[in-house]
């Protein structure tokens, strides 16, 4: 039996950088895991892929990321023999935090591990990139610029420890409809992630404070205006720096303090219909 966390994921910066031919969008993203993760049980079986999940509604079968992850390692390397897998679920479903993509993680190294199969982090990358654009750096963790569709990256100096609240409003947002709105009207700003990655290196987390900033978000806030407010509460509490994560609707913020972001978090469960958690930027896989 092997059991492995899937961590969730914020976007501290997101730019989109134009449309490519295949359709997807080229974009430059800095990305950071959070300690908030699922937990994944993978079990031994004598054939055959099956799942539990602790969440009603969610999918439980071949259209599960996990299952999908499961299956493919299957295949790549012919194994003989299945995995029965139990997802604890805690990441927000369909909120802009990857939950999806680091239980595919998940699942890719569980049964890297469970099989012994001597995968490498590339060849684990390789993989998880034909399932989707964020499941190598769900693979990876700690602090990432992804380019390309998000598959392509350079590591990155981990961003400071730091506390972080979520704070996901009752409203769903399709990734695809976020991004054609974001083609019909695009914003005119744009994240200066070449200062984000400087004043990382530096280790000044009040900086990058100041830099972060998503293209998608003025496209999601205009549909979903509780955004906008659950950013200013966020800044009331004290946050350092208040943002939506990938194409929402998951607020989040920074926190220098956790005593400040632990009463950040009482204050949006007591005065919104927000789910909140309250979690800390996490290092690199195995650190
Ligand atoms: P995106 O990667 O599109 O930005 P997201 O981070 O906003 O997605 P996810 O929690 O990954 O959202 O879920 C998106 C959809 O993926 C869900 O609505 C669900 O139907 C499907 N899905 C498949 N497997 C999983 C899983 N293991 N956990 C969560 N969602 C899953």
């Amino acid at each position: 039996m092997v059991t492995i966390l899937g961590r969730a994921k914020i976007n501290l910066t997101l730019d989109i950088l134009g449309l490519r031919d295949d359709g997807y969008h080229e974009i430059a993203t800095v990305m950071q895991s959070l300690a908030l993760a699922d937990t994944l049980t993978l079990t031994r079986q004598e054939e055959g892929i099956t799942l539990t999940v602790d969440l009603p509604g969610l999918e439980a079968d071949e259209r599960n990321l996990a299952h999908r992850a499961a299956a493919l390692v299957m295949r790549e390397c012919g194994l003989r023999g299945g995995v029965h897998i139990a997802i604890t679920k805690r990441i927000p479903v369909a909120a802009g935090l990857a939950g999806g993509s680091a239980d595919a993680a998940a699942a890719l190294r569980g049964m890297n591990e469970l099989y012994a199969l001597g995968l490498s982090d590339d060849r684990l990358c390789a993989l998880g990139a034909q399932l989707g654009s964020d499941i190598p750096f769900a693979l990876m963790g700690g602090t990432v610029l992804a380019t390309g569709r998000g598959e392509v990256m350079q590591t990155l100096p981990d961003f400071p420890v730091t506390h972080v609240v979520l704070a996901k409003p009752p409203v769903a947002v399709s990734t695809p409809w976020a991004y054609r709105s974001y083609d019909a009207h695009p914003p005119k700003f744009h994240p200066d992630n070449a200062s984000f990655l400087e004043a990382l290196e530096r280790g000044d987390r009040m900086r990058c404070a100041e830099l972060v900033c998503n293209v998608l978000e003025p496209v999601t806030e205009t549909a979903h205006p509780v955004i906008a407010d659950y950013r200013a509460r966020m800044r009331e509490h004290g946050a350092l720096c208040a943002m939506m994560s990938g194409s929402g609707p998951t607020v989040f913020g920074l926190f220098a303090e956790e005593r400040a972001a632990a009463e950040a978090a009482e204050a949006f469960r007591l005065e919104t219909d927000a789910a909140v958690h309250l979690t800390c930027t996490a290092g690199k896989y195995g650190e």
